[in-house]
């Protein structure tokens, strides 16, 4: 699996997929992404190690991504984390954050800012139709409003190519998102082991409807694949 990559066009940055104890929630009906963890915290600072090793700090911005919450990695790649960031002349770090840890994040903005960093914040809310995203996604965010989201995440991620989305559905989502966030990434629904399958019409209307209209603007980020980033893939290791 490939857990580094350059990303060179809009908002360019290095980015990491790192591994940790992996997501607490786990429900989803979308995701499998959560199949990459490993409870051996030696392991994981391993791998995390080999990983930051690669960093250049050629933009000076750095993304790490882990299945779950950044709190899900163990205390020593987060040491690494902002070693490297000081060595390399890293000023701003992009991290990910599930709603249910989102106390967690006043904390780590402050330890990193204390030296110079600025931690910029993705969660992944897939839909502001919260019926939707708890009742159907079973996304675990338990009602929450871009507002309140918004006093926690900087960046948020959707989730296009369900039944039961539309392009009016997908259109208010990203203009929602852009209204209440810095930036928005737009993943797309593809074939995984969960039981949810991409719905081809939801899809189609969002390459015509949406896709147009968004693709140059420089706040979206759209992934046609979930590994259009150069990170992910199907495998685990050690
Ligand atoms: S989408 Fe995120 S929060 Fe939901 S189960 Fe997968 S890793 Fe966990």
């Amino acid at each position: 699996m490939n857990r580094y990559s350059l990303i060179t066009e809009k908002n360019p940055r290095e980015i990491l997929l790192l591994r940790g104890s992996g997501c607490k929630w786990r429900k989803c009906r979308f995701c499998d992404y959560h199949l990459d963890f490993s409870r051996d915290e030696d392991a994981n600072f391993r791998l995390n190690t080999r990983e930051l090793e690669k960093v250049t700090g050629v933009f000076g911005v750095l993304e790490t991504i882990n299945s779950g919450s950044f709190c899900d990695l163990d205390a020593n790649s987060v040491k690494k984390i902002r070693s490297v960031c000081r060595e390399k002349g890293i000023r701003q770090l992009h991290i990910e954050c599930h709603w249910r840890d989102r106390h967690t994040l006043a904390e780590i903005r402050e330890d990193f800012q204390k030296e110079g960093i600025q931690v910029v914040v993705k969660m992944g809310v897939e839909t502001f139709d919260t019926e939707f995203r708890e009742q159907v996604m079973q996304k675990g965010m338990e009602f929450a409003s871009p507002e309140e989201i918004a006093q926690y995440a900087d960046e948020v991620c959707l989730l296009f190519g369900i039944t039961g989305q539309s392009a009016a559905s997908m259109k208010s989502d990203v203009e929602t998102g852009l209204k209440y966030f810095r930036r928005v990434c737009v993943n797309l629904m593809t074939e995984n082991t969960s039981p949810v399958r991409p719905d081809q019409a939801v899809l189609r209307s969002f390459f015509k409807e949406i896709y147009p209209e968004y693709k140059e603007n420089e706040r979206v980020d759209i992934l046609l694949e979930n590994t259009d980033f150069g990170v992910g893939g199907p495998e685990n290791e050690k």
